[in-house]
């Protein structure tokens, strides 16, 4: 049987969140045996998220947690000043060792909002069996950062420029693992006191991945299924601004 893949995606409030939420959807809405785990950056679940969660007809879990203050970015702040979705990944992983122990089927994959995802990356990953990986576009300065195989096919090196000395210098969308995986190493989760970067490689590290043992994917690591888009911060007057930051209780 087709394993499950379980795509768990943190989001916040802003201006864009349904535009790429719904986007989002669309695309998972074609992928067979997949459960959309969604989880809000916030103190309870919205009703715009519901709603899109319920008219993708997809099985899913929608879930809640709020990225505490201190670790907060004001709208102002550029992306890259806290880490992004540590509260919400790590609220999905606790989902997964409770509901699925037992189940010992099926792939994680971390899977933002506003990415790019071609459908054949989800046949990419069902083939995981420990940890996969494979190319990203757009991200850490390149066109694409990719694994680099030998002949064999095996990884011997990656080709990232973006803080290349990381255990892992891939970026989050770049990997999948077992479920398996994620039940044996309960402590492997994400955390707000890594240098900017290292999620990933934190991460991975803690599951007793070997970077040079992952699965490479996507014919030999030759195809880019996954870009690392980003949706412009919108352009907002004031007043709109204003708005926001009382919904979100952040300014
Ligand atoms: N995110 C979140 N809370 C935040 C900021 C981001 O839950 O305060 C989510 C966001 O919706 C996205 C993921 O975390 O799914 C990564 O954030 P973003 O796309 O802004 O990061 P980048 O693409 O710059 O790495
Ligand atoms: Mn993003």
């Amino acid at each position: 049987s087709t394993p499950f893949i379980y795509f768990v995606t943190p989001t916040h409030f802003r201006a864009a969140q349904k535009a790429d939420l719904t986007r989002l959807s669309y695309t998972l809405s074609h992928v067979p045996n997949l459960h959309w785990i969604v989880v809000e950056d916030s103190d309870s679940l919205t009703s715009s998220v519901a709603e899109i969660l319920k008219r993708s007809r997809l099985p899913y879990t929608h879930l809640n947690a709020r990225t505490p203050s201190a670790q907060k970015m004001k709208y102002t702040d550029p992306n890259w000043t806290l880490p992004r979705g540590v509260e919400q990944r790590n609220a999905a992983l606790l989902w997964i060792q409770n509901q699925l122990s037992g189940v010992g089927s099926g792939v994680v994959y971390f899977g933002d909002d506003d990415n790019t995802y071609d459908l054949k990356i989800f046949e990419e990953m069902r083939k995981v069996d420990n940890a996969g990986v494979w190319p990203v576009g757009i991200v850490g300065g390149m066109f694409v950062e990719t694994p680099v195989l030998a002949d064999n096919g095996s990884i011997i090196s990656f080709n990232s420029i973006w803080k290349p000395d990381r255990p892992f210098p891939i970026d989050m969308a770049a990997f999948a693992v077992n479920v398996t995986l994620i039940l044996s190493h309960p402590n492997a989760l994400f955390s707000f006191d890594v240098p900017r970067g290292y999620q990933e490689s934190t991460f991975l590290e803690n599951l007793g991945i070997d970077r040079f043992n992952m699965e490479p994917l996507a014919e030999k690591c030759t195809k880019v299924y996954v870009w690392h888009t980003r949706t412009e911060k919108s352009k907002l007057s004031k007043g709109m601004v204003e708005k926001l930051t009382k919904k979100t209780g952040f300014n």
